[in-house]
């Protein structure tokens, strides 16, 4: 640390992303990453739509926008487009929480939550998750913060239902209630639909997973115009032109071609069933998941051992050392053949 670093940000711990080694080829599980390359419609739609890169991007995001309001029925005044969801969720932080609205999130979920608190300031509280690492519902009736849930949760993936989403929202009039649909299209159900019911809902989605854009950057939330004006207050105090031209019309693009975003995450669900199968006839417990990865675990090899292993075979997986969840590797699901590449290696480790 230099001696000009502000003290305000002294003890604040850098969110730590997955590796992304440049060096040697991985089979790469450990960051999400969806398989299959951007949708060649999405690839001929930029050649012929890209604005000149000489000029600045549309602060308006009018492209990415409407074609969001139009896949979900709403008013573009009820989107917000951002650098990732990960810039989003800094938003959010940053416009509605405060001394006085504190945040509040599981102890295991995204790990950017409480580095985005820390970074802005702003006390927060982590609700342990139970035993079988659901979310207890109960805890977050009438409580009085600013919730941050992820749908399907991560790493767990695990999901809560749209009914137990509208009982928090009404219950919490005061505060605000994000829910993180990162991963939503692998098999779980959005939220969305909930924002013209329930106007202190916020939904965040990316275009990172299902949509293959996740070195593009792209993401988004809906909710009540109020709520989306106020995070356009911060985005212009932050950076207006926070969408590039190529990714925005890359963006725009694929929602051209929704039938294969739908079939890639078809496949995904697929694949995943099959490697939890696999899995389990290894003797791993396996989280249900509705995501583009797994949460698993085994009696025969420590998490943290079998994750070392992995990379010393070229796979690369995520490991958590958070003690209640040091014994899984969190596993993206990869293609078919990926998987099975995993899974003979899985074998040859544990001696099978
Ligand atoms: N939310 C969750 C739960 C995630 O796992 C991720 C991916 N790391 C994000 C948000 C951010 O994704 P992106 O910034 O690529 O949209």
């Amino acid at each position: 640390m230099s001696r000009y670093f502000s003290k305000r940000h002294e003890s604040l711990i850098p969110y730590v992303p997955g590796e992304q080694p440049q060096n040697r080829r991985f089979l790469k599980l450990n960051t999400n990453e969806s398989p299959y390359p951007v949708s060649e419609k999405a690839m001929e739609y930029v050649s012929t739509n890209l604005r000149p890169l000489q000029l600045y991007s549309d602060p308006e995001c009018v492209i990415i926008r409407s074609g969001i309001a139009e896949l979900y029925g709403l008013h573009p005044d009820q989107i917000i487009a951002g650098n990732g969801s990960d810039e989003i969720l800094n938003f959010l932080f940053m416009a509605f929480c405060d001394e006085e609205r504190p945040a509040v999130f599981p102890d295991i979920t995204y790990g950017f939550y409480p580095v985005f608190a820390q970074l802005n300031h702003i006390p927060y509280t982590e609700i342990p998750l139970q035993d079988d690492f659901s979310i207890c519902i109960s805890d977050y009736i009438g409580i009085n913060k600013n919730i941050f849930i992820a749908n399907p949760n991560a790493p767990t993936g695990m999901v809560i239902s749209l009914e137990d989403i509208k009982t928090i929202a009404l219950s919490n009039p005061h505060n605000i209630v994000v829910i993180d649909e990162a991963y939503v299209d692998f098999g779980a159900e959005s939220a969305v639909g909930l924002v013209n019911e329930c106007d202190n809902l916020v939904v965040v989605q990316t275009f990172s997973k299902s949509r293959s854009m996740a070195g593009a950057r792209l993401g988004f939330a809906v909710g009540s115009r109020e709520l989306i004006a106020d995070m356009n207050t911060l985005r212009y105090s932050t950076n207006p032109y926070n969408v590039n031209s190529y990714s925005m019309i890359l963006g725009a693009g694929v929602l051209t071609d929704e039938d294969y975003t739908r079939s890639n995450c078809n496949e995904t669900i697929r694949t995943r069933e099959y490697t939890v199968r696999e899995l389990e006839n290894l003797g791993f417990t396996v989280l249900d998941s509705k995501a583009n990865f797994i949460f698993a675990a085994s009696d025969e090899i420590e998490g943290g051992v079998l994750y070392e292993r992995l990379k010393d075979e070229g796979v690369l997986v995520r490991h958590f050392t958070k003690p209640r969840i040091s014994n899984y590797n969190r596993i993206t699901i990869g293609t078919m053949e990926q998987m099975d590449e995993l899974l003979s290696k899985i074998k040859m480790i544990i001696g099978r």
